[in-house]
């Protein structure tokens, strides 16, 4: 996932309460100059294929799992689902927290959605596959989360704000399902499509 505006301070700091533990696949998060894996953007197949649930999680997978952030890190974005590099794996790798480079990323492996809030929230959103375009999409504002770190442990979340909004983006890539599919002013998206050289027949209606 992208941000059009520079992360607000108070997020930051929301993230590094929550985060007080060093990750061992924490890279660096400046930019590089050739990112090891490509990113794919809208209208290319590979987006859509869902992705398959990971057996082990060995030391392929944590170096995957470094690839996407160094990747994710140069493009400045803040979320990166496998799909988007290429790889049909269950695993997404969020840091909303970019300015703060002590702060550990997250490595999700195989998240599954427990339970999403009745209350919705509003919130633009951008995308890594999608560069220029950032439209309003309306999601759940806090979920419960399952999944494996990038050391196979079985691990439960709570989150809600950016990073439940962040998690909810990255779980669809799995899925194949991008976020202009949700993009509910048509008008907006298809002229930011356009300013974008996007084409609108790569967009979705029907999502499951
Ligand atoms: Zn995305």
């Amino acid at each position: 996932m992208l941000l059009r505006l520079p992360l607000a301070g108070s997020f930051a700091q929301l993230a590094k309460i929550a985060e007080n533990k060093k990750s061992s696949i924490a890279v660096s998060k400046e930019a590089v100059d050739k990112p090891p894996l490509t990113i794919y953007m809208l209208g290319e197949e590979v987006l859509r294929n869902p992705a398959k649930r990971i057996v082990k999680v060995d030391s392929s997978i944590r170096e995957l799992a470094q690839n996407m952030l160094i990747t994710m890190y140069s493009a400045k974005g803040i979320g990166l689902a496998a799909p988007q590099v290429g790889v049909h794996k269950r695993i997404l790798v969020i840091d909303i927290n970019l300015e703060d480079p002590d702060a550990p990323p997250h490595v999700f492996i195989n998240p599954e959605i427990i339970s999403s809030s009745a209350t919705l929230d509003t919130y633009e959103e951008g995308c890594l596959s999608i560069p220029g375009v950032y439209l309003n999409v309306v999601r759940p504002s806090s979920i419960k989360l399952s999944y494996r770190d990038e050391m196979g442990r079985h691990k439960k979340m709570n989150a809600d704000g950016l990073m439940a909004r962040c998690i909810q983006h990255e779980i669809e890539h799995l899925n194949g399902v991008l976020f202009v599919d949700r993009v509910t002013d048509k008008d907006e998206l298809t002229k930011q499509l356009k300013e974008n050289d996007f084409n609108q027949k790569d967009v979705r209606t029907k999502v499951i």
